[in-house]
């Protein structure tokens, strides 16, 4: 169910992104958040560190197209953002940011494969690579959202990464788990190579994620 248009709802996105500052996700401007509202989305402001955010800041915008409301410019990924409530259902938060391992990956253009079981907690058995456009460009938005089909998750090619999920907490979550999930691929390419893993594995495990209550594929 979409979260109602509150202050208190304002205030978590702004504690998101704080948070993902405070976990070295993120830094500086980069990155926004977004969560679903009834009929439009809440998104953070451009350009506006997030120590300076306040609750009356967060933009509204419908999905139905239209400007937004607020007294700030919403970021300038807002395409990206409004095309991935339009297209998945089941997506009621969104995060898009520039988290360091996940970004290497992405500078590199190099997708991340079944290197490791929980590349299932992205929904199935890699973390695709969305093609480059201009940030901030309709064409980002339309990359994003191809490259993400039956996914939670992509890269984005010499740009950074965005998450979806069914809340902000879980997109949180998801986001630090790509960035651990980078860091391990990296590590594993100086390590010799990673093994890895054939379709049945990540099958098997997809499965247990029903049970452990991770799979959550909006
Ligand atoms: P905004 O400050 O406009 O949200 O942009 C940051 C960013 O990451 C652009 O891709
Ligand atoms: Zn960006």
């Amino acid at each position: 169910m979409s979260l109602e248009d509150t202050r208190e709802t304002r205030a978590a996105m702004i504690e998101t992104a704080r948070a993902m500052e405070a976990k070295g996700l993120n830094q500086g401007t980069s990155g926004n958040v977004s969560v679903r509202v009834a009929g439009a989305m809440l998104i953070t402001p451009s350009g506006i560190p997030y120590d300076a955010m306040r609750p009356e800041t967060i933009a509204r915008m419908p999905l139905e197209g239209g400007p937004a409301e607020g007294p700030c410019k919403p970021s300038s990924e807002w395409h990206l953002h409004r095309a991935l409530y339009v297209a998945r259902e089941g997506a009621e938060a969104v995060i898009h940011a520039h988290p360091a391992h996940a970004t290497a990956l992405a500078m590199a253009r190099t997708p991340i494969p079944a290197c490791h079981y929980m590349v299932a907690a992205f929904g199935g058995d890699d973390v695709p690579l969305a093609d480059y456009a201009t940030f901030g460009s309709a064409a980002l938005s339309d990359a994003v959202v191809a490259a993400m089909a039956g996914r939670t998750a992509c890269l984005m090619a010499n740009h950074g990464a965005t998450v979806i999920a069914d809340g902000l907490d879980r997109a949180l979550w998801r986001l630090e788990e790509l960035e651990t999930l980078a860091r391990g691929y990296i590590l594993s390419m100086q390590a010799g190579g990673p093994h890895i893993l054939g379709a049945d594995e990540i099958e098997e495990t997809l499965v247990k994620f029903d049970d452990y209550g991770l799979r959550a594929l909006p």
